[in-house]
């Protein structure tokens, strides 16, 4: 069972992790640059799951979090 461990790790930082729990993205503009994002992009924090427009801005955003702010998206749209 320990083999799984490494595994799991690797499924989590991979982008292909499409179908991890956490919930549906709290914003709908990239925090990094306003782009739209794309759910396969995303970070878990205590807020919620804030999601990116690409690999790069989520990379960006991991490596210095308070430097950016997430703008949750209106509720009922
Ligand atoms: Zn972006």
């Amino acid at each position: 069972m320990k083999a799984l461990i490494p595994a799991l790790l690797l499924a989590i930082v991979s982008v292909g992790t499409v179908f991890a729990k956490g919930g549906p993205a709290i914003n709908e503009k990239c925090p990094v640059d306003g782009t739209t994002v794309r759910i396969i992009y995303r970070v878990f924090t205590d807020a919620g799951t804030v999601a990116f427009c690409c690999v790069d801005c989520m990379e960006t955003y991991k490596a210095n979090p308070s430097r950016y702010t997430v703008t949750p998206k209106p509720p009922g749209k």
